[in-house]
């Protein structure tokens, strides 16, 4: 039977996204741009999915635009705001382990002229707010802090940067990529006070190739990608609406029952936890904000060894994260840890379908680990 706590590398479709996704291929496969009777359909199914994914998010329909990934968004949010703001300043602060859909945006912007300030996090992964004030200046333009960090679950709070940027009289606008507290966390885009805000599909539940860039109303996005002028001119190309359905129906799924899905992924971090106090090869990272992440390290056994014989037993984890592969994760590297701790380093992640029977077979996987690599708790 498959154990998979990699949710945060992506999840399995759910039925029901499965569902809408092939209906809008078989059936209902109009191009929204065409004015017969398929093609109305096929907008009338845009229209149902953006107010599906809107009512997740808390905002309104028109603050919504469909994009390929959380990636395009992340780079569209940094390069938009960034062309939109050049001329009151070249200044932009994000933090260290930021995805490296905004990292490389932002070294992206360095080579354009931009100044671009990464905050370290707190030893925890925690946003460092002193450090932030000394950071923020006339010139910023941009603030991009990610809701929840993806391999520690370090949680920021997104709220209080507005409320500080508020409060120093700053214009500068604030960017959260929120692709994994997106569903996670009880948040709507107007709680955050964000102008700019990433969702992804295939973390919660919906295929991959999809995703959104929220775009707080009155704030004039320059779009990124052109043509045909599709998304209200914000972002060309025929629209995926099988995609884009499926990303709707995850989001009524997930949505359903949002308080109870966070309580469960809570308790079966919780067991875990309570599961690993055995192992004194183990050590926790992180806060433990994001019900959902949990970041380990079991000393004396290499991440990528470790993750092949939990395979074997068909459970599945991800060293760090799943993009980080073959690199050292600059998350824990910025955190502080040491190089031994970060070749350990194991992340798993919950999805509110995972069970006590999946953190058994984790448990059990890592003991056989421990016995194997780490007897009696040897150091490396
Ligand atoms: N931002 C974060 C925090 C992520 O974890 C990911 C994916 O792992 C992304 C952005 C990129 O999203 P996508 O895979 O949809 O491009």
């Amino acid at each position: 039977m498959m154990h998979y706590l990699d949710n945060s590398a992506t999840t399995r479709v759910c039925p029901e996204s499965r569902a809408a996704a092939m209906r809008c291929m078989e059936e209902d496969f109009g191009n929204p741009s065409s004015v017969h009777s398929l093609g109305i359909r096929a907008e009338e199914l845009v229209a149902a999915a953006r107010e599906q994914v809107a009512k997740a998010l808390g905002c309104a329909r028109e603050e919504l635009t469909f994009t390929s990934c959380g990636t395009e968004a992340d780079n569209w949010a940094l390069f938009g705001a960034c062309e939109l703001m050049a001329r009151r300043g070249k200044h932009v602060i994000t933090t260290a382990v930021e995805h490296a859909a905004v990292l490389q945006a932002a070294k992206r912007l360095e080579r354009r002229g931009f100044e671009v300030t990464y905050l370290s996090p707190l030893a925890d992964g925690g946003f460092d707010f002193s450090a932030f004030e000394a950071a923020l200046r006339e010139d910023t333009v941009l603030v991009s802090a990610m809701l929840v960090n993806n391999e520690v679950g370090a949680v920021t709070p997104v709220r209080r940067i507005r409320e500080r940027l508020r409060a120093r009289g700053s214009e500068a606008l604030l960017h959260t990529d929120a692709v994994q507290g997106f569903l996670k966390l009880p948040f709507s885009a107007a709680s955050l006070g964000a102008d700019l805000l990433t969702v992804s599909g295939h973390k919660i539940h919906a295929p991959k190739g999809v995703g959104a860039l929220y775009v707080r109303r009155g704030l004039k996005l320059p779009p990124f990608v052109v043509g045909g002028g599709q998304e209200r001119g914000l972002r060309s190309g025929t629209e995926s609406v099988p995609l884009i359905a499926a990303f709707g129906e995850a989001c009524r799924v997930g949505g359903r029952d949002l308080e109870g899905d966070i309580r469960h992924m809570r308790e079966l971090r919780e067991y875990t936890l309570e599961g690993l106090r055995d192992f004194p090869q183990v050590r926790v990272h992180g806060s433990g904000e994001a019900p959902h992440i949990l970041s380990l390290s079991l000393r004396g056994c290499p991440s990528e060894v470790t993750i092949r014989l939990l395979e074997s037993r068909e459970v599945y984890v991800s060293a760090g994260s799943a993009c980080s592969r073959g690199h050292r994760s600059h998350v824990l590297e910025a955190m502080g840890l040491s190089p031994e701790d970060i070749d350990c380093a194991l992340r798993v992640s919950f999805c509110p379908e995972n069970t006590r029977e999946d953190v058994d077979a984790l448990l059990e996987g890592l003991r056989d680990a421990a016995a194997r690599l780490a007897p009696r708790g040897r150091r490396r």
